[in-house]
């Protein structure tokens, strides 16, 4: 210090030299713009952080959303729903994108997708069963000559298959 005034970054001195805490004008822009750029990259950082906040966010919604559904539908597999085919074909659907997912039940639904397909066979038999068996009981909604044609249904075909799918499960 003395006389003359000097930045101490470049060493530059003069008595008129004007310092902008301690660095003369040059290497106060220099140090503006990299604080500037530090500033915008801290900026892209955090939206980059948002982001992916965001993106886990929507996420955990998805694969809560297809949870619910997953069991709602087995829900109606276990109510036997009349429309069942459909009912297990959107459930193998859901159960594959919850595959596809990271969700913690990664592990249980391969086990499920296993049962559903293994059980399918045998819950469609069922399902078909029961209705023949609704339409017996029924029978002013439906035609004599069907009526006859499902007890042989029934007989020939669903029991005897009910009972060899029974033994295998
Ligand atoms: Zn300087």
């Amino acid at each position: 210090m003395g006389l003359f005034n000097q930045c101490s970054k470049c060493d530059k001195k003069g008595i008129f030299l004007k310092l902008i805490d301690g660095l003369c004008k040059d290497c106060n822009h220099v140090k503006q713009n990299e604080f500037e750029e530090k500033r915008k990259i801290e900026e892209i950082k955090e939206q980059i952080r948002l982001n992916e906040v965001e993106e886990k966010r929507k996420l955990k919604d998805y694969e809560e959303s297809l949870i619910k559904r997953k069991n709602e539908l087995y829900g109606d597999i276990e109510r036997n729903a009349h429309n069942i085919k459909e009912v297990i074909d959107e459930y193998k659907d859901i159960l594959n994108k919850l595959g596809e997912t990271s969700c913690s039940e990664d592990e249980n639904i391969k086990i499920l997708i296993d049962e559903i397909n293994e059980k399918e066979p045998y819950i469609l038999i069922l399902n078909e069963m029961q209705h023949l068996i609704w339409q017996l009981n029924n029978p002013e909604y439906c035609l004599p000559s069907s009526l006859v044609e499902n007890v042989e249904k029934l007989e020939s075909i669903y029991l005897p298959k009910i009972k060899e799918m029974e033994q295998k499960i």
